[in-house]
């Protein structure tokens, strides 16, 4: 297919793509051939590579191409031969709970066809202009222009995710929840009714409970000193990361920065200041580690253990990590 847009030169995308991944993985020795997985991204680091590309080049990565991608390479020839096109799986849910709040418009110029055929107006604005693409998620909550909701997930009625906030597939979200601009969500996670998420990093078949909230300011104030109030762009982000597997119990609040390990469990109503290590278990406040969870859910014994399901683990590293029948 002929583009119908003017696109970067390959050389010029390349190195748009590789400063990317470099800044994700600072550490590795990343050229325009290394195996993604040779970088070990998983699913989550995929999508977060293929967010912050987009947010430099201006074009969209479909999730079959991020999929099929085996280095950065086939991600650079997609871009460079593709035009702009909607970012799949997003849809306005207006039409169907209408709502008094305003839209929110980041480029202020929703509704001009012009930007459409421009590929130049930032990731953003795209967005913006594409959330009426595709019928992915159901359900009567609400997703405002420029979020992105996967194929199969549900959002209940008062949900929100907010502009720049993206979903995977298969997810609910319940009454009332909150997904903040910039959280991006795995596959299969479960985020409880009115639970807060301001941009954190939520991996696959993470469970938010009921009312948990998960922070991403950590100097809180409503003006700055010389008392202007403080916009979404006048304050340090550092969100919270949850890894795949874990659990915030219902009421808990998670500090910013924070890490949560696969399969940790956070205790109902813990105040978590410190990241959690894989498989602990925690609760308090401030949060205190007081044993091991297993995958499954239930509290391993002495020898870690699972009287639930069986499962065996060791110690690796502060945390622990599942004993396979081989090992
Ligand atoms: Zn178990």
């Amino acid at each position: 297919m002929t583009p119908t847009h003017p696109n970067p030169a390959p050389d010029h995308m390349r190195a748009l793509v590789l400063a990317t991944a470099r800044t994700l993985r600072p550490d590795a020795d990343i050229t325009a051939t290394t195996a993604l997985d040779q970088l070990g991204l998983d699913s989550l680091d995929r999508l977060a590579l293929a967010v912050d590309i987009e947010h430099t080049t201006g074009f969209a990565l479909p999730d079959a191409v991020l999929a099929d991608a085996t280095t950065l390479d086939d991600l650079v020839t997609h871009l460079t031969h593709s035009a702009p096109r909607p970012t799949a799986h997003a849809r306005r849910t207006d039409d169907t709970a209408p709502s008094t709040e305003p839209v929110p418009d980041p480029g202020g110029r929703n509704g001009d066809r012009d930007r459409d055929t421009d590929p130049w107006h930032t990731h953003r604005d795209r967005l913006a202009a594409d959330t009426t693409a595709g019928t992915g998620f159901d359900g009567p909550g609400r997703a405002d222009p420029g979020s992105l909701v996967g194929d199969g997930s549900r959002l209940w009625h008062q949900a929100q995710v907010a502009t720049g906030a993206r979903i995977g597939a298969d997810c609910v979200v319940g009454k009332g929840a909150y997904i903040g601009t910039g959280s991006v969500l795995g596959d299969r996670v479960k985020i409880g009714n009115h639970a807060s998420v301001f941009g954190a990093r939520v991996a696959d078949a993470v469970m938010i409970c009921p009312g948990a909230l998960l922070l991403e300011d950590a100097a809180a104030r409503a003006t700055t000193p010389d008392g202007r109030r403080k916009g979404p762009d006048d304050f340090d982000r550092t969100p919270v990361t949850v890894e795949s597997g874990a659990t915030v119990g219902a009421g808990a609040v998670v500090a910013p920065g924070v890490r949560i390990g696969r399969h940790a469990m956070v205790a109902l109503g813990a105040v978590v200041a410190h990241d959690v290590p894989d498989h602990a278990l925690v609760a308090g406040n401030p949060a205190r580690p007081c044993g091991w969870a297993c995958a499954c859910g239930h509290t391993l014994d002495a020898d870690l253990v699972c009287p639930h399901c069986a499962r065996a683990h060791r110690h690796r590293g502060t945390g622990l990590t599942e004993v396979t029948p081989r090992e």
